[in-house]
């Protein structure tokens, strides 16, 4: 059973803590992990990064930064700062993304908060490129419109990535967030194209979904075209990994590791 390409996040597993994760991932095989810096919280980050290459594994991204939108100029400058702090975090555990949930701010118009979500990447930018991170817009399912992302498509995505115009910046693509797309084929092929599909998230939708936040599924478990859609990513000429990230009050309920099995059984049968 080839894991080479398979990731988690540690989310995914949030009752574990970071060594935990290193320790349970390593022992199954898995090649990679995708770091929630909440699960770095008080930990010497360069550090965590040396058990992380020491237990075999790869980091594959640090989790998440971004949130740039605000009524006020002086949040956003603040979020640009916080922004910068990932980016050296994500620069001492090793990580070569850092994933972006762009933001919202509620009674904002959405076209204002993508301007301020551009505005603010490109402020960014030249640090992460100094850096050697690379940045991935993750657009967001239209229901957190409102709050947590004003990019809720693959096209906005990648267009704002490629008007900003770097080689650093892409798109990460959350197949929970996308699936619904009726251009989502054409632009995983435009993403692939344009070298700009940097990773990719795989959970299921599942109907019917109980929570917008903590509901969702293992793969196979929903009515996410996983298939497909990893068929077109294959493709598009991707050839990361593929991350599992699964916000779940029901899995973080159950035992772990037999969690963990479950995710192998359904990554191998995709
Ligand atoms: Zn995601």
């Amino acid at each position: 059973m080839d894991l080479s390409r398979l990731c988690i996040h540690t989310i995914t597993t949030r009752p574990w803590s970071l060594d935990v994760a290193i320790e349970q991932y390593s022992r199954a095989g898995i090649g990679g992990i995708s770091v929630w810096r909440q699960a770095l919280a008080g930990q010497d980050v360069r550090r965590a990064g040396e058990r992380i290459g020491n237990a075999g594994l790869q980091v594959v991204s640090l989790c998440r930064a971004g949130f740039f939108t605000s009524h006020t100029a002086a949040e956003r400058r603040q979020a640009i700062d916080g922004n910068l702090t990932a980016i050296d975090e994500a620069a001492a555990l090793g990580a070569p993304l850092l994933v972006l949930v762009c933001g919202a701010t509620p009674g904002q118009p959405l076209e204002l908060s993508r301007q301020q979500i551009e505005t603010g990447i490109a402020a960014i930018l030249p640090h992460a490129e100094s850096c050697g991170v690379r940045l991935g817009i993750e657009a967001l399912h239209p229901m957190y419109a409102a709050d947590r992302s004003a990019v809720n498509t693959l096209a906005q995505a990648i267009d704002m990535a490629q008007r900003l115009g770097s080689p650093q910046v892409g798109v990460v693509l959350d197949v929970y967030h996308v699936w619904w797309d009726p251009h989502l084929y054409d632009e995983i092929a435009r993403c692939g194209r344009l070298g700009r599909l940097f990773a990719v998230h795989l959970s299921d939708w599942k109907v019917p979904t109980t929570d917008m936040l903590n509901d969702r599924g293992l793969m196979g478990e929903g009515c996410i075209p996983l298939a497909a859609i990893c068929r077109a990513i294959q493709a598009a000429g991707f050839g990361g990994f593929y991350e599992v990230e699964i916000f779940s009050s029901t899995y973080w309920q159950m035992n772990q590791k037999q969690f963990l099995q479950h995710i192998i059984a359904a990554y191998t049968q995709l």
